[in-house]
């Protein structure tokens, strides 16, 4: 549930998704996207020695919209790949 009034930086946490301020209870903090192949490598070294705190906040509805949009997309790729695999091999026969 977003947090109305004043957010306390301490309690709350800015959900990037949603734009808005959840009690941190509410979420999860997450690693940054890797953009490229290398980058990342280099936030998991930076989160691991502790150098540097690129993770971000995500509030559970944002984080659950998320996984089921990511399900869908890899259900709808299983299914590409079923039927593309089938056609050839009725192609084959
Ligand atoms: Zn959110």
């Amino acid at each position: 549930m977003p947090v109305e009034g004043i957010p306390d930086r301490e309690k709350h946490g800015f959900c990037l998704v949603c734009h808005q301020w959840h009690d941190r209870s509410e979420g999860q903090m997450l690693p940054p996207p890797a953009s490229r192949p290398l980058s990342g490598m280099f936030s998991a070294a930076k989160q691991i020695s502790g150098l540097e705190e690129d993770s971000y906040f995500i509030c559970d509805g944002c984080l659950r919209r998320r996984r089921l949009r990511q399900a869908i997309l890899w259900g709808l790729f299983a299914i590409v790949v079923a039927t593309v695999l089938i056609l050839s091999w009725l192609k084959a026969i």
